[in-house]
């Protein structure tokens, strides 16, 4: 399909709209990471995009030890009857003694301690007696312990020279751990995005100033803001821009210098009073508008010189949406990260849709529910306006109704994207 036909054309039908899946496409194979990189210490990678391979340098853990407090011994040295072990030395953690375990002996040891050379198996304390006989501590361990059992071996978590972490991977709380588990005390992480978040409109005010009928506060900044701190991004806030094209296109020009991203809300179809695309269209490029879904129809994908530009819908669920399917991964790829799927889960519906136009991807707010008969549902918020702020709140995620479904029963399997799975609650 031209881009001509995807921007002149003012009364395309949805099925000449460009479809979700082929609008992913496009923001894939055009997309590819511009930050550089730099190095953190590790306790400031967290939600950082790694820019190395990290592997093990020696084997996790270093050495054979206990994972419990007990008495580690030979397991050869045991019979079914169970063992009477002379106990022989004393092993806490950090302070790993090589003394060889001498024939029927035991060392008392704690969790984490290296295990005694010689010894295999550890038998828990609460399952031991102990017991003295002429000055000389002995325990008695019961019967049917496996070899190796209370024992972790050396390298059973990571194995030395094991790759655990690739160039690419945002960096979570247990990836941290498993780099500090590696010894290495720095990373070498993407910079963060610089992106700018616009807001357009003449309608719109801030929180804190007064209003008058017709104005509307720019609750989208504030969306955005949230949604972009769950991204590798740093953001500077430009404001609200009025709807004035002269203004909307300087303001793009000279954003476009400063940031890797431009992020807009509003002014995103062709009325009159929308000049972003126009403003798109005479500085760069767009590659992508008006797309066969709902809610957020109108959404931007373009470059202003080496700046990409992401233009969200102005009604607030539709920029959400818009946000979380196109703008999340895009922003991902670009901090050289991956282009991030969402989670799909199919799960029963809990409502009917007689009636639903085909040839277009439907995202409904969506929450869990539970059926009488225990099994997990998916409910759609009522409403479908897409201005309604309530849903984005009442919802657990989205629920997906691909292009060619033209109708939902209760009970037909519908397709569940938690926002846990984009990243928020
Ligand atoms: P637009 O895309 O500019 O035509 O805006 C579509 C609808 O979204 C209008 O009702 C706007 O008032 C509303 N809107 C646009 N921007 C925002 C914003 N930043 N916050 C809240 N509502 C907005
Ligand atoms: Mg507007």
């Amino acid at each position: 399909m031209s881009r001509k036909a995807l921007l002149d054309d003012c009364f395309l039908h949805d099925k000449d709209r460009l479809r979700h899946q082929e609008a992913l496409e496009i923001l894939k194979s055009r997309m590819s990471a511009v930050a550089d990189t730099e190095t953190v210490r590790i306790e400031d990678g967290l939600e950082r995009i790694l820019a190395e391979d990290i592997a093990a340098p020696r084997n996790i853990p270093l050495a054979d030890n206990s994972a419990v407090d007990g008495y580690a011994f030979r397991h050869s040295d045991f019979d079914e009857a169970g063992g009477f072990f002379r106990l022989q030395q004393r092993i806490a953690a950090g302070h790993a003694s090589d003394a060889d375990l001498g024939p029927w002996a035991a060392a008392r040891i704690f969790t984490g301690a290296v295990m005694p050379p010689g010894a295999d198996t550890v038998a828990m304390q609460e399952d031991c007696e102990t017991h003295q006989q002429d000055g000389q501590d002995f325990v008695i361990v019961p019967q049917g312990l496996k070899t190796g059992a209370n024992c972790r071996k050396a390298g059973e978590d990571v194995a030395e020279g094991t790759t655990i972490l690739s160039s690419g991977q945002l960096l979570r709380p247990q990836d941290l751990a498993a780099i500090a588990s590696t010894g290495q005390a720095q990373v070498n992480v993407f910079r963060k995005l610089r992106v700018a978040l616009i807001s357009t409109g003449d309608e719109l005010r801030r929180p804190g100033d007064l209003i008058t009928v017709g104005d509307v506060y720019d609750s989208n900044h504030f969306l955005l803001r949230g949604l972009c701190a769950t991204a590798p991004v740093e953001f500077e806030d430009l404001g609200i821009l009025k709807d004035d094209a002269n203004l909307v296109e300087e303001t793009l020009r000279k954003a476009a210098d400063r940031f890797d991203v431009i992020l807009t809300t509003g002014g995103a179809s062709r009325g009159e009073e929308d000049h972003v695309l126009q403003a798109l269209d005479t500085l760069g490029r767009c590659h992508m508008w008006q797309l066969a879904i709902k809610p957020g129809r109108p959404m931007m994908f373009g470059n202003i010189g080496s700046c990409v530009f992401l233009g969200l819908p102005g009604n607030p669920v539709a920029a959400m949406v818009c946000f979380l399917l196109y703008a999340r991964p895009v922003l991902s790829v670009l901090a050289g990260g991956s282009f991030l799927e969402p989670q799909r889960f199919q799960i029963p519906a809990a409502f009917d849709v007689p009636k639903k136009k085909p040839d277009r991807r439907e995202f409904y707010r969506g929450f869990l529910g539970t059926s009488d008969s225990g099994q997990t549902t998916a409910h759609k918020f009522a409403r479908d306006g897409s201005g309604l702020i309530t849903g984005l709140r009442e919802a657990d995620g989205l629920i997906e109704i691909p292009e060619d479904v033209t109708a939902i029963q209760k009970g037909d399997p519908v397709t569940f994207l938690p926002f846990s799975g984009f990243g928020i609650r």
